[in-house]
C-alpha cells in the first residue's frame, strides 16, 4: 500500500533526470500516484518522454508552456481527461531567468529581464493554479507544492532578479493558501538548498554557493533532489493535512545560520 494510492498530480518542471520536478515524480510514483507530466516545449520532449517511459506504466506527457494560456488551458483539458475530471496534486517546478540577469549587478536588470523572470519563475504559479482549480474541486480538495530558494528572503550574489521573484512566489503561496482554502487545497513551497541542475548552471558562480553550503551547514554536505523530492511528497501527501501557506527548508539547516 502506497501513501499515495489511487491519488493523481500533475508535475510541471521536468527537463531531465537532474530536475528537481524528477525527483518529486520519482517520490510521488513509489507512493503510488498516477502522475502526468508536462515538457515546456518540443526542445525538451524526447528526453521528458524517455524518462516517462521508464515508468511502469509509461507516465502522460502533455506540452505546456506555463506562459502561454492557450497551452495551460489544453493541457489542463487533456489532463481532466486522462485523470477522469479530477487532480488532487500539483507540482510547480518552474523558473527562467536571462543568464545576463543572473550576474553582476542588480540595477542593471532591464524591465523586459524582469517581466520576463516574473512572468515564468512566479505568475505561471498563480496561472497553473487557475487551470488546476475546477480539477481539484471536483476531487474535493487539493495540495499544492512550489520550489523556492533562500535568495528569496536574503542576499545571494548574482542570484538577482531570481531572488525577487522567489519574494513573490513565496507571496504568491500565501495569498494562493488564503485564496483556495476555503475549497480545501492546500498551498506550500519547498526552499531547496543549491543543486546541480540545468536551471542552476545558469547562475553565475554556483559553484561557489555549494561550497558555501557545504562548509556552513549544520550537516555540513548539500542536498540532494531526493532529498527535496521527499518533503515536497511529505507536504502533498495527507501527512501534512494541517499545513498551508508554508515555506519548508530543505538545506542541510544551511538557512538557520548567522556566520
Ligand atoms: P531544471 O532546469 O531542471 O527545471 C526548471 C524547469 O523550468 C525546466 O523543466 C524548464 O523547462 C521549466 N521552465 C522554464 N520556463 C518554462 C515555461 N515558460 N513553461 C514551462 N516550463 C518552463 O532546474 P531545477 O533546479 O530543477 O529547477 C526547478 C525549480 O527549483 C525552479 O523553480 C528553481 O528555481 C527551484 N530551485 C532550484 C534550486 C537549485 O539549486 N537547483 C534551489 C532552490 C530552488
Amino acid at each position: 500500500m502506497g501513501l499515495l494510492d489511487g491519488k493523481t498530480a500533475l508535475v510541471a518542471g521536468v527537463a531531465n533526470k537532474d530536475s528537481i520536478a524528477w525527483a518529486v515524480t520519482m517520490a510521488l510514483v513509489r507512493e503510488g500516484a498516477r502522475v502526468a507530466l508536462t515538457y515546456q516545449n518540443e526542445r525538451l520532449e524526447g528526453r521528458v518522454r524517455n524518462l516517462a517511459q521508464e515508468c511502469d506504466p509509461p507516465l502522460p506527457c502533455f506540452q505546456m508552456d506555463a506562459t502561454i494560456d492557450e497551452d495551460v488551458t489544453k493541457a489542463f483539458g487533456a489532463i481532466g481527461q486522462e485523470f477522469g475530471g479530477k487532480l488532487d496534486m500539483l507540482v510547480h517546478s518552474i523558473a527562467f531567468a536571462r543568464k545576463e540577469d543572473l550576474a553582476g549587478g542588480i540595477v542593471e536588470t532591464s524591465s523586459e529581464g524582469f517581466k520576463l523572470a516574473q512572468e515564468v519563475s512566479a505568475y505561471t504559479l498563480i496561472s497553473l493554479m487557475r487551470g488546476a482549480l475546477p480539477l481539484m474541486k471536483a476531487a474535493g480538495g487539493g495540495s499544492v507544492v512550489t520550489l523556492s530558494y533562500l535568495g528569496g528572503e536574503r542576499v545571494v550574489p548574482n542570484y538577482n532578479v531570481m531572488g525577487i521573484c522567489k519574494a513573490a512566489l513565496e507571496s504568491a503561496v500565501r495569498y494562493l493558501a488564503w485564496d483556495t482554502g476555503k475549497h480545501n487545497i492546500r498551498v506550500n513551497a519547498v526552499s531547496a538548498g543549491p543543486i546541480k541542475t540545468l536551471a542552476a548552471r545558469g547562475i553565475s558562480g554556483f559553484t561557489t554557493v555549494l561550497d558555501q553550503v557545504a562548509a556552513k551547514a549544520p550537516l555540513g554536505r548539500n542536498v540532494t533532489q531526493e532529498e527535496v523530492g521527499n518533503a515536497c511528497l511529505f507536504l502533498l501527501s495527507p501527512w501534512a493535512s494541517g499545513i498551508t501557506g508554508e515555506v519548508l527548508y530543505v538545506d542541510a539547516g544551511y538557512n538557520i545560520m548567522g556566520m
